[in-house]
C-alpha cells in the first residue's frame, strides 16, 4: 500500500463518519471473508425497555420491581437501566441494596429488605442450583418475540420473569444485505439467550449464530469463525466486546459505545450507523484496487 492512497482512503472514510485508528486496517478490511456483530447495542439500539413482568402468585409485582431496581441501580448493564427506568415510571422508590455483585457475566446478586435476590438468565439460575422451570412457557415466548428473558429468584426460589425488548437499528437489515452482496459471510455473537438471538437473526437474515457466549468467550467465538471462514472483522460496543475487537483481524467499535471498546478497535463507526461498516468496506476495497 502506498502511504498516499491510504491517506486519501482514510480521509474519505473520515468524511463519512468512519475513523481508521490504524492505517493498516484500511487494507485488512478489504480482505475480510466474514464479519461478526455483537447483538445488543450493535445490531439493536441498545436502549432496552422492560415490556413484560409476571410474578408467582405469592409475590407482589410492584414490590419485586422496586427490589430488583434497588439492585440494578448498581449496574451499568443496559438491562439494568431498563429495570431502573421501569420502576421510576411506576413511581416506585427502590430500597437500598447491599452486597451487590455481578455473577459470571450472566446477572446480578444482592440483598434487599433482608432477602437474597438473584437476577439474570436461566443459565445463571441453573449455575446457582435454582430450578428455573416455573416460567418456562414465558421464558420461551419472550425469546420468540426477540425479547431478552430475565428471571428473578428471591431466597433461592423463582419469583418473577421479565421480558426486555431492544429494537433492531433502522438500517441494520440493509447494511447486512449490502455486506452479503459483497460476498461476505455475516455472523452474530451474543451473550443473550439462544431463542432471542435466533429471533433477531431471522429478522436480519443471519444464519451464523453464536449465542449464550460468556463475556470471556467472545474472543474464542471470533477465533472459531476465523478458522471456519477466514479473515474476520468484529463489530461491537460493550466492555465485554473488547477482547473480541482486539482478536479480530479488524475490530470496529460503535462510536457511542464504551471507551474500552473504542480503545480496543481499529476502526470507529462514529454515528453507530451500520451503513458505516459498508462504507468502510467499499473504501478499503477501492483503496486496494488503486494499489494493485
Ligand atoms: P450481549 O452479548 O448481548 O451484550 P451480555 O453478555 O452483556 O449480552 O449479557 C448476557 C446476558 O446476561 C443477558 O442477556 C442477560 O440475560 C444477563 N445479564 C447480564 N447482566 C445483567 C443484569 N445486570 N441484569 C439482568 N440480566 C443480566
Ligand atoms: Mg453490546
Amino acid at each position: 500500500a502506498t502511504p498516499t492512497s491510504i491517506m486519501v482512503g482514510t480521509g474519505r472514510a473520515a468524511e463519512m463518519g468512519v475513523l481508521f485508528r490504524k492505517g493498516d486496517a484500511l487494507q485488512a478490511l478489504g480482505e475480510i471473508k466474514v464479519i461478526a456483530f455483537d447483538k445488543t447495542g450493535t445490531l439493536t439500539l441498545g436502549r432496552p425497555e422492560l415490556t413484560d413482568m409476571v410474578v408467582t402468585p405469592d409475590q407482589d409485582d410492584a414490590s419485586v420491581l422496586a427490589q430488583i431496581a434497588g439492585i440494578e441501580a448498581q449496574s451499568e448493564h443496559p438491562i439494568a437501566r431498563a429495570v431502573v427506568q421501569a420502576a421510576a415510571r411506576r413511581g416506585l422508590v427502590p430500597p437500598e441494596a447491599d452486597a451487590v455483585e455481578a455473577v459470571n457475566g450472566l446477572g446480578l446478586r444482592g440483598r434487599v429488605d433482608g432477602r437474597d435476590i438473584l437476577i439474570g438468565s436461566a443459565q445463571l439460575m441453573r449455575q446457582c442450583g435454582i430450578p428455573s422451570d416455573v416460567f418456562e412457557r414465558h421464558y420461551r415466548m419472550f425469546q420468540d418475540q426477540a425479547k431478552t428473558p430475565v428471571l428473578v429468584a428471591i431466597d433461592g426460589r423463582i419469583a418473577a420473569v421479565l421480558g426486555v425488548a431492544d429494537p433492531i437499528k433502522p438500517g441494520a437489515a440493509a447494511a447486512l444485505s449490502a455486506l452479503r452482496a459483497e460476498g461476505i459471510e455475516v455472523a452474530m455473537i451474543t451473550g443473550d439467550a439462544w431463542g432471542t438471538a435466533r429471533a433477531v437473526a431471522r429478522q436480519l437474515g443471519i444464519s451464523l449464530i453464536e449465542a449464550e457466549v460468556l463475556p470471556g468467550e467472545k474472543r474464542d467465538a471470533v477465533r472459531r469463525l476465523r478458522d471456519a471462514h477466514g479473515e474476520i472483522a468484529f463489530v461491537g460496543d460493550g466492555i465485554n466486546d473488547a477482547p473480541a475487537l482486539a482478536e479480530a483481524d479488524v475490530g470496529l467499535a460503535i462510536g457511542n459505545g464504551t471507551d474500552v471498546a473504542i480503545e480496543s478497535a481499529d476502526v470507529v463507526l462514529v454515528s453507530g450507523d451500520l451503513a458505516g461498516a459498508v462504507n468502510a468496506l467499499h473504501m478499503s476495497r477501492a483503496t486496494l484496487r488503486n494499489i494493485r
